[in-house]
């Protein structure tokens, strides 16, 4: 079968606010740049974020970059690369300036700066008080940010192509990424979109838990895609619950509620987060709050005729500011939970919210692959942003509205080393002969297969094993029972068929193969939790309660060819200043 070409400066996989926020600094730069989604740009996944993006601006309280990048430190439990989280820390300001200058409509103080609310683990002066940092434009951040970056693009000229999915990374024998193999969603047109550079920011894949607050297109793409071209993932064991998702239905109520005032209770009650965190209380960070929910609803103080789940408290804050900074918040409360916060509390639960891990990459958005048995080296023409990528700024544990501000930085700085790279490198390398042939053979394979297991019943039993074996607290003999089941799961997926042609749409084939990518995804993350022997950030073992900085004070990286771990250290030391020493992290 020939498959027909388009050729690009750039490529970039996914229109959410990283891949926006590349192709702009691309497209101004003159460059000729193709970007593909899944779905229309502005209902990326970024377009949900609620309550904010981090940056020292210091509006309403005293601030400074340092402050902030030692609460990222300590937030990512110490496995954070420090020379990349002092690179994001002190560009914040810069990124979110530009934005405003973007036409990005922040909410603002009666001063007309920007208005900035606390949020869970920003402090002041090295973790002594909590500071508002958190710029927002309500409780719509994120849909502001993207429309703002969208218009921007139309205006730069960005080529979208939209409903049009990537399948396959296409590198040559030199390991180059020199494009992607790409279907169209509508009509199944197969085309080879080549490229001088390739730049993934796919988001997250928060679909492989049964509770998320990630939309149903957050399938793990991109890491499925690396992961099948022989790139490893990185730290995929620490996936962040967020502490309250709406309970029974997992939609995200941001933390911005807490930092407005609200705070949470228990069955008798009881205000607990004082115990978990005397200094920081409902705002310390969200592995913090979430174990303290799940050891609340375990020692059987949940709330509730099943006992199982916590109550937000928002009423006592008035219904003027739930109304003029939480109107998004009230809506969701309302349809999802059938109360209205101005006089009822909210019932949460933690809820898989965020993929601290992801495709290597460092501080310039290169990805940075190990071969198996060599050192770790860039991957020429392939770079990666946003949640899909591991940079990692986060490490353990991410700190809220740092992902925002992740894909500003770094999506700006990607593009920047991309200009750079493609003045080097002017002309397009040939593709190899077989460069569609995996996404070919894996559609031929689903159009083939006549009588195979369901889509949906193999991806219902990956959730379920995932949440089951893989949740806040682990524990020894579920996380191998676990390594199991996902193997199991596996290879179901394998076998699976389209059902009863004439009455799906194409929605069918595009659920199986993003299923492939999902089943990668879960793999590395359920393998790489059932090896790290210790507890950090979000990864909590009941049998290694406590961090082991000794023995785990490094990065994991998970090939998908042999399920093969391997690890790599932690960079320590930052870019200009003294590195944070390692410290016992308490709220
Ligand atoms: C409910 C919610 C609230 C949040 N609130 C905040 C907040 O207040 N502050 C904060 O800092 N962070 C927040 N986060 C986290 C943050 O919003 C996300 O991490 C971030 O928006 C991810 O952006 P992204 O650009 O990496 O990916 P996304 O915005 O998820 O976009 C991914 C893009 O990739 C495309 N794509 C994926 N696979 C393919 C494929 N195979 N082919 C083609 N296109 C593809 C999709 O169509 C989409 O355009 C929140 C997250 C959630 C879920």
């Amino acid at each position: 079968m020939t498959v027909a070409k388009r050729t690009f400066d750039v490529v970039v996989v996914g229109a959410g606010g990283a891949g926006m926020r590349a192709a702009l600094a691309l497209s101004e730069a003159g460059l000729k740049v193709a970007v593909l989604s899944k779905v229309f740009p502005t209902r990326s996944h970024t377009v949900a974020a609620q309550g904010g993006i981090a940056a020292s601006l210091g509006n309403v309280t005293e601030d400074n970059w340092h402050w902030h990048m030692y609460d990222t430190v300590k937030g990512s439990d110490y496995l954070g690369d420090q020379d990349a989280i002092e690179f994001m820390c002190r560009a914040a300001p810069e990124v979110v300036y530009e934005l405003e200058h973007y036409g990005m409509p922040f909410d603002r103080l009666d001063s007309g700066k920007i208005y900035q609310r606390p949020f869970g683990g920003h402090m002041q002066d090295y973790g002594r008080n909590p500071v508002q940092r958190a710029c927002a434009a309500a409780d719509r951040t994120g849909h502001a940010l993207l429309h703002t970056l969208y218009q921007q693009n139309v205006k730069a000229n960005t080529h979208f192509f939209v409903e049009w999915m990537a399948l396959d990374l296409i590198r040559d024998q030199d390991g180059d990424v020199l494009g992607v193999v790409a279907m169209e969603i509508e009509t199944s047109e197969v085309m080879i979109f080549q490229a001088r550079a390739t730049l993934f920011a796919t988001g997250g894949a928060g679909r492989i838990f049964q509770a998320s607050t990630n939309a149903y297109i957050n399938t793990g793409d991109g890491l499925g895609m690396a992961a099948r071209a022989g790139i490893p993932l990185q730290d995929m064991e620490f996936f962040q619950f967020h502490p309250t998702g709406v309970y029974g239905a997992g939609v995200l109520i941001s933390e911005g509620v807490r930092g407005e005032g609200g705070y949470l209770v228990n069955s008798e009650g009881e205000r607990f987060m004082l115990r978990y965190a005397p200094t920081a209380q409902d705002l310390a960070s969200r592995d913090v709050v979430s174990r303290a929910i799940a050891t609340e609803i375990k020692e059987g103080r949940g709330c509730g005729p099943h006992a199982d789940h916590v109550l937000l408290k928002v009423d006592h804050i008035g219904e003027e500011v739930i109304r003029q900074r939480l109107p998004g918040i009230r809506d969701i409360a309302i349809k999802f939970a059938h109360v209205d916060p101005v006089n009822a509390p909210i019932p949460v639960v933690p809820t898989a919210h965020y993929m601290m891990g992801g495709i290597p990459a460092n501080y310039h958005g290169q990805v940075v692959a190990p071969y198996q048995t060599g050192p770790e080296e860039i991957v020429q023409g392939f770079y990666a942003v946003g949640e899909c990528a591991c940079v990692s700024v986060h490490g353990a544990n991410r700190l809220g509205c740092n992902s925002l501000l992740d894909l500003l930085v770094f999506g700006r700085e990607a593009a920047r080393q991309i200009i750079e790279d493609l003045e080097r490198n002017p002309h397009h390398k040939p593709l190899p002969a077989d460069a569609a042939e995996r996404p070919l053979a894996r559609l031929a394979r689903l159009d083939g297969q006549q009588d195979g297991e369901s889509v949906g019943e193999v991806g219902a039993a990956m959730r379920q094993a995932m949440q089951t074996h893989c949740g806040v607290f682990r524990f020894p003999e579920l996380l191998a029972e676990g390594v199991v089941k996902i193997s199991a799961v596996a290879e179901r997926a394998k076998n699976t068929a389209i059902r009863d042609r004439s009455k799906v749409f194409n929605t069918a084939r595009i659920e199986a193969l993003e299923l492939d990518n999902l089943i990668e995804v879960a793999q590395a993350t359920m393998h790489a939790a059932a090896a790290r022997e210790e507890s950090r950030g979000a990864h909590a073992r009941d049998d290694f309660p406590q961090r082991d900085d000794s023995n785990w004070l490094k990065h994991s990286l998970y090939f998908s060819a042999g399920q093969h771990l391997d690890y790599k250290p932690v960079r320590l030391k930052p870019l200009t200043v003294e590195s944070f020493p390692l410290k016992m992290r308490v709220y």
